[in-house]
């Protein structure tokens, strides 16, 4: 019992860097019930225990209609200015307690906005209020990337791009902390050259670009990400593993693969991390959407240790990689370089 605290103590106060984590997919299960009866939301639940029900995903599930009512049970919680500061506070209270010293925290403003008069500007301004608080309590760099879903419509994808393109160069306080850009959701049946104007624009304005690729589709997803939008990080990506010329690819060029262990999963996608690193391909540790999975980043760090005999020195490698690899301005890396 003791051996087993003390690990899980050594893993926790492990310096890390997360570049991975969903802001408007990980609300904890608390908050959205707090939320709902301040705000009169009608989740379909009568008790908390229910909620939990509903809005944990724990293990792989059959029915895509259950996943998409946790996303939809998350997602309704961010309905005010206020509900969204004090979630992006929690996320940003979640990962320091995970010993997470940057975090690159990610949100979609169109799945945000759905169903709800919410504007982009009050999700975006609410956002870096959060931040700003948890900034100044706390010693943590924080990083955002606004995220493009790839099924949402061409109006919905260019209002984001521009509204997140202006926020960055506007100078509002913590403005220049929005570093990335990011596709999320199904590649399956969608034109990958669709949205490569948006990637391009994001690019010209100085974010950084990943792209969620390869996690249930096949490694010519990822190989085509790479080809259309010149990413410098690939979300998950661990699908990569079916093919050596790819995982040379990313070693080669250095692209970073965000992988995260219970996300992969449940969702069904291979264990591929080990054989990844093995081969040289830079790779980090991301809890992906915490809370909806019901875990936190030192649980992957321990999935790691106990499944894959990780320790100390591999820890390290990724975490050196995910700091290479972050958005945020290179004086702040260089800061943490030295602390870490
Ligand atoms: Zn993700």
């Amino acid at each position: 019992m003791f051996a087993a605290m003390s690990a899980d103590d050594i893993l926790r106060k492990l310096p890390k860097v997360e570049l991975h984590r969903h802001l408007d997919g990980s609300v904890r299960i608390s908050t959205i019930w707090e939320l709902a009866q301040e705000h009169g939301l009608d989740l379909g639940v009568r008790s908390f225990e229910e909620l939990q029900r509903k809005a944990v995903l724990r293990t792989p599930r059959e029915s895509l209609q259950s996943v998409l009512d946790c996303f939809a049970t998350q997602q309704s919680a961010l309905c005010s200015f206020e509900a969204i500061s004090r979630i992006t506070r929690e996320n940003i209270e979640d990962a320091w307690h995970d010993g997470v010293r940057l975090l690159e925290l990610r949100f979609a403003p169109a799945f945000i906005a759905r169903g709800k008069t919410i504007t982009n500007d009050e999700i975006i301004g609410a956002i870096l209020d959060g931040m700003l608080k948890r900034m100044a309590a706390w010693p943590v760099e924080v990083g955002l990337i606004g995220i493009l879903p790839r099924g949402y419509t061409a109006e919905e994808n260019a209002a984001a791009t521009r509204d997140i393109i202006r926020w960055r160069s506007g100078g509002a306080p913590g403005a220049s902390r929005i570093c990335g850009f990011d596709l999320a959701d199904s590649e399956a049946g969608f034109d990958p050259r669709a949205l490569a104007p948006l990637v391009e624009e994001a690019r010209a304005s100085g974010l950084g670009i990943t792209i969620h690729a390869g996690e249930n589709t096949d490694a010519a997803h990822v190989a085509r990400a790479l080809d259309i939008y010149r990413p410098s990080r690939i979300g998950h990506g661990i699908r990569s593993i079916e093919d050596p010329n790819l995982m040379r690819r990313l070693a080669d060029q250095d692209v970073l693969l965000e992988v995260s262990p219970t996300s992969n999963w449940i969702t069904n996608a291979v264990p591929a991390l080990p054989a990844l690193y093995r081969a040289g391909v830079p790779v980090c540790l991301n809890s992906d959407d915490p809370n909806l999975f019901g875990i936190d980043l030192v649980n992957e760090y321990e999935v790691c240790a106990r499944e894959y005999g990780f320790g100390e020195a591999e820890f390290s490698v990724m975490n050196s990689a995910a700091l290479r690899h972050s958005f945020l301005r290179p004086e702040v890396t260089a800061r943490l370089a030295k602390e870490l």
